[in-house]
């Protein structure tokens, strides 16, 4: 892992920039995301027949020639291509069961995610992605689709494709990561108002989940208003994003997640081996909204149609020999490590998510952590 600490610069956040230097741990090791992301598959894939319905009824009642698709925050892994061949799977389908035509649309698919994303992996995957996708799908009496399929590197919050090429677009595990931390956050000294927390705790003064709210409503009808421009009329949006249960912030759901992680940094804090001044500078760019505050938001920016809002949660099996705690820490590491490197350094990492696997493991012999998955579809009036 290489990672750039400007750590000798100065402990305030004003330097960070997400766009520079956010991203999943890339490459196919034992830390990257492609290994780490069997959590995030399960929430996408609990809720796959909405998806897949949606696309389907999208697809049978636009007919168009030539499909254009984004999937925004696509990271790398196999996430990434297993969600497109779905998605080409059920519409080749229903073109040849339901619509009896020999010739399936063609495919763009745009894969989005911000610059620093391990697009190669992607991409490096692809010949196998596209053999085995004539394999399955070539039939006697029809050839099997064609499928363009590009990087689109960039943030999600403004402008990204051109006017109406889109007819679906599909985000999973990536809404609940703002543009930005709260600028709100930092005082005029540029210190963070929120000292001793890393996210919305308990002990967080009101002004920081205003903070959070506020910059999560500016974002998400950026986020509404971009994408409005990118869709034909009739278009729809599948997003899965982390939320929350009710109007309480502090829920046994994401936010505790957050929380063990404050404390793990603690535990480092009290060792000597992480400055506190650094500790408090730090704070996450991430916000799980409630049910009604996506639904106020969709409403005010006035260009879509809410066709449906669901809450889950994911069960919490895990794979044979692994903790749940283990899970969660080398899964929360591989989304955060860029970001926890670059303001803390690499040094840190190991024992900080050794901290953090036994905590949370802890945690769930007391009482179950629930994180909360919303789903919504949306379509473009
Ligand atoms: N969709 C995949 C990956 C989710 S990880 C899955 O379900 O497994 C979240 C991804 O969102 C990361 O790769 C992250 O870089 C990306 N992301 C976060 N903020 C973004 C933004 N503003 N614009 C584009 N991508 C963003």
């Amino acid at each position: 892992l290489k990672c750039v600490n400007d750590s000798r610069l100065t402990p305030t956040r004003t330097t960070m920039d997400v766009e520079k230097v956010f991203h999943m741990t890339g490459g196919v090791g034992v830390t990257s995301y492609a290994q780490n992301s069997s959590l995030q598959k399960k929430a996408s894939d609990k809720v796959k027949h909405i998806t897949l319905d949606t696309i389907q009824e999208l697809y049978l009642t636009t007919t168009p020639k030539s499909l254009g698709i984004a999937d925004l925050g696509c990271s790398s892994g196999r996430n990434t291509l297993s969600i497109v061949r779905d998605l080409v799977d059920i519409i080749v389908g229903t073109s040849r069961r339901i619509m009896q035509t020999s010739a399936p649309p063609e495919f763009r698919v745009y894969l989005n995610d911000l610059p620093t994303n391990d697009f190669n992996t992607i991409f490096k995957a692809l010949p196998d992605f596209f053999r085995e996708l004539r394999r399955a799908t070539s039939c006697e009496s029809t050839p099997s689709p064609s499928i363009y399929i590009a990087g689109y590197p960039g943030t999600f919050y403004g402008r990204l494709f051109p006017d109406k090429c889109l007819h679906f677009i599909y985000s999973s595990n990536s809404l609940h990561w703002l543009s930005k931390v709260p600028p709100a956050l930092y005082n005029k000294q540029g210190r963070s108002i929120n000292k001793g927390c890393i996210y919305l705790s308990r002990s967080s003064p009101q002004m920081v989940s205003q903070a959070y709210f506020k910059q999560f409503q500016e974002d998400f009808h950026l986020f509404l208003r971009s994408r409005s421009e990118e869709l034909v009329t009739g278009g729809r949006m599948v997003l899965i994003m982390l939320g929350r249960s009710d109007l309480d912030h502090f829920d046994r759901g994401n936010a505790f997640l957050w929380e063990l992680l404050t404390r793990s940094f603690k535990i480092l804090v009290s060792q000597g081996e992480v400055e506190e001044e650094k500790f408090d500078a730090y704070d996450v760019h991430f916000y799980a909204p409630s049910k009604d505050e996506l639904e106020d938001e969709v409403r005010r920016e006035g260009s879509f149609e809410m066709n449906r809002l669901e809450m889950f949660e994911i069960d919490k099996e895990v794979g044979e020999g692994a903790s749940y705690g283990t899970a969660v820490a080398t899964a929360v590491r591989a989304i955060q490590e860029s970001m926890l490197c670059h303001h803390f350094g690499e040094e840190i990492l190991d024992n900080l998510f050794e901290h953090y696997g036994r905590l949370v493991d802890e945690e769930m012999a007391i009482e179950e952590i629930r994180p909360i998955t919303l789903l919504v579809v949306l379509s473009k009036v």
